[in-house]
């Protein structure tokens, strides 16, 4: 008996869900053990792509124009356990936390398209997807879109452009500027429908790239463009990508 119970445990211990945050064990039912929990910390603004400049929610704010800026919303702050993910997800070839990523936007931003809206995941350049062998915008966008019962559509393509590591604001924001431009077919996606189009990325930084996709999809596109974003990193942070 004593040796069916230790048996019992064992086989307990091994079966326990695992934490994709730290590979320790957490609770069933649970997404993150309550440490990796601990390690999360909401991004309290909004942030509007043409600066990058912060806007406190729950303030007035202009209209969404794409050429004025679209308004980013971010999940999370990229310190701690978001931004270890965010590396992990793009460079360290797990994309299984894409799913992680989508529920922690689900959780954690205070606003979310609705299911008449659209998320239309920023791609990645075609040298770095093939390297990865995925788009970790349209892996989180694609994990998304059934958990707020919205669809889904990739209408975006993006050149390689050069590479953005340690560049200041202003050369980042250059540097993106003509680098996305809409697939083959999309403006006929988009044709009679309206509402709003959520461009999902896991990472904000300077929101240059946001800005950019969302005046690629103005070209066709007349009504309201948002951002969303898993973590916000901020100009401070510098660069990862
Ligand atoms: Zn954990």
């Amino acid at each position: 008996m004593a040796l069916l119970k230790a048996y019992r445990n064992l086989l307990r211990l091994f079966l326990r869900p695992v934490c994709p945050g730290c590979g320790g064990a957490r609770a069933d039912g649970e997404k993150l053990c309550s440490w990796c929990m601990l390690r999360l910390e909401p991004c309290r603004s909004i942030h509007l792509s043409s600066t990058g400049a912060s806007i406190r929610q729950g303030n007035d704010a202009p209209a969404d124009n794409p050429c004025n800026g679209v308004y980013v919303h971010s999940a999370l702050m990229y310190r701690g356990l978001p931004g270890e993910m965010v590396v992990r997800l793009k460079f360290g070839g797990e994309s299984h936390l894409a799913s992680v990523a989508a529920w922690l936007i689900k959780e954690y931003s205070t606003v979310l398209p609705s299911s008449d809206e659209l998320l239309v995941p920023v791609p990645t350049g075609p040298s770095k997807r093939r390297k990865r062998g995925y788009s970790q915008a349209s892996l989180i966008a694609a994990r998304l879109a059934p958990l707020l019962e919205c669809s889904v559509l990739e209408l975006l393509e993006r050149d390689d452009g050069p590479s953005q590591v340690g560049l200041p604001l202003l050369e980042r924001r250059s540097n993106v500027r003509r680098v996305f431009r809409l697939k083959r077919g999309a403006a006929a996606k988009l044709a009679g429908r309206h509402g709003k189009i959520w461009l999902v990325d896991d990472v904000a930084t300077t929101c240059s790239t946001i800005h950019n996709a969302s005046l690629a999809l103005s070209e066709v596109y007349a009504d309201s463009v948002s951002g969303l974003t898993l973590t916000y990193r901020g100009r401070s942070g510098g660069s990862i990508v």
